[in-house]
């Protein structure tokens, strides 16, 4: 077994169960790419069994603080089951849920979403990828899905020193052409392409704030809705269950938009309803303003402007610049739905961002509520890190 022997005082955060060891904090000792290492603190006492990454910054994501713990498949099938019943105690309403989420679940680097009967599966750093095939296995045994796709396509594999890797790890001989599944979330059947949607095919953070959007719109009997950053409409097919007549998905992907118009008609919903608009959202946001036009409800769910606290700052001007749109564009008592999904933003930030884009268009509004991601995409105490989508829903005055 390997050592990897810290620096005096960089054994703070693994005392604490934060997950990650700096390259900056390590005196001595190196692994191969995965491996299992022993990390101890500069005197040798036992902090953490981890998996070593040579070229990230993130050398060490730690396995287990418990010296009598093995990193062997029996490891992986405990985590693993851990993480599939904490799900069966929520209980989605939905049978796309998300069964591990990363380091939230002891498991650093792993992504695994359940798509009825297909899992979709991330391999996001070097441990994971190491005990890929036994990974496999237990998802399979704990779940009963015999359908798992790998959509290890994400650019931050770069970062771990990872090649790019997409297709079935696990599928039964002749069924292997079938990437496209449907879903039902909420009342709504939704489908989905595993090898052609955005990271694993869906995103099932935003499950409970689209069923929270239909209440509203029912709420507060919103009729025109502009969903932007649609994607495959999942808040534009809410915003019609709540009752609105006249909803505008925006996207700059023609097939998410395709598979969003798909829906309206899937769901029973009248096609007349609903438009869609292949464009980029702060063009279109400008256009309607020059045009003159108002919606009684705009929904922001952009893609992460922001993967690093260091862009946080260009990505503050971006998110600035989309929200004094929109809350130009609402109509007096419309409602705002709006969101970050960058990790460097911080909830704060957000809401300080938005009050400043309401400055600048001379526009107030009630703070209705804060919103974030599901539960089965969990925050834990020890890795605050993992806090990512933060929302706010806002009445213009
Ligand atoms: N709200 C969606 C998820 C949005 S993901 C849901 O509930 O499923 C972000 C989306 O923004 C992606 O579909 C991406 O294609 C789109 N996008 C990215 N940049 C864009 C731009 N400049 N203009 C319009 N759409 C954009």
């Amino acid at each position: 077994m390997k050592i990897i022997r810290l620096r005096e005082g960089k054994d703070r955060s693994l005392l604490r169960y934060h997950p990650w060891v700096f390259q900056g904090s390590i005196a001595k000792g190196g692994a191969d790419a995965g491996e299992t290492v022993r990390v101890e603190s500069h005197e040798g006492r036992f902090l953490a069994w981890g998996a070593f990454s040579p070229s990230s910054q993130i050398r060490v994501r730690a396995w287990s603080f418990d010296e009598g713990e093995r990193i062997d498949a029996t490891f992986f099938g405990r985590r693993i089951q851990a993480a599939v019943s904490m799900r069966q105690r929520l209980a989605p309403n939905s049978d796309g849920v998300r069964l591990v989420h990363g380091e939230a679940d002891g498991l650093p680097g792993l992504i695994v979403d359940r798509y009825g009967d297909t899992l979709s599966a991330q391999f996001l750093a070097t441990g994971v990828e190491r005990w890929k095939g036994v990974i496999a296995d237990v998802l399979l045994a704990t779940t009963g899905c015999k359908r798992l796709y790998e959509r290890s396509d994400a650019s931050v594999r770069q970062l771990e020193g990872l090649e790019p890797v997409k297709g079935w790890l696990r599928c039964p001989a002749g069924d292997e052409a079938r990437t496209a599944v449907t879903i039902r979330e909420h009342d709504w059947q939704l489908s989905l392409d595993v090898a052609e949607g955005h990271k694993t095919g869906y995103y099932l953070d935003q499950r409970d704030n689209r069923a929270h959007f239909a209440q509203l719109v029912r709420r507060f009997g919103s009729r025109s809705v502009l969903n932007c950053y649609s994607y495959t409409g999942g808040f534009s097919v809410a915003a019609l269950a709540g009752g609105a007549t006249e909803v505008i998905s925006v996207d700059s992907s023609a097939p998410a938009l395709a598979r969003a118009s798909a829906h309206v008609t899937a769901n029973g919903f009248d096609a007349a309803r609903h438009t869609t608009l292949d464009a980029d959202v702060n063009a279109t946001l400008r256009d309607f303003i020059q045009q003159g036009r108002s919606f009684d409800a705009i929904v922001l769910d952009p893609p992460k402007f922001a993967s690093t606290a260091a862009q946080a700052e260009r990505a503050s001007r971006a998110y600035k610049d989309i929200n004094r749109l929109a809350l130009k564009l609402l109509a007096p008592g419309g409602l705002l739905l709006t969101f970050s999904c960058s990790g460097g933003v911080s909830a704060d930030l957000f809401h300080k961002i938005v009050a400043g884009a309401g400055a600048d268009a001379k526009v107030d509004g009630y703070l209705l509520q804060r919103l974030e991601a599901a539960a089965d995409h969990p925050t834990t105490l020890t890795f605050p890190e993992g806090e990512y989508l933060k929302g706010l829903v806002i009445l213009k005055r």
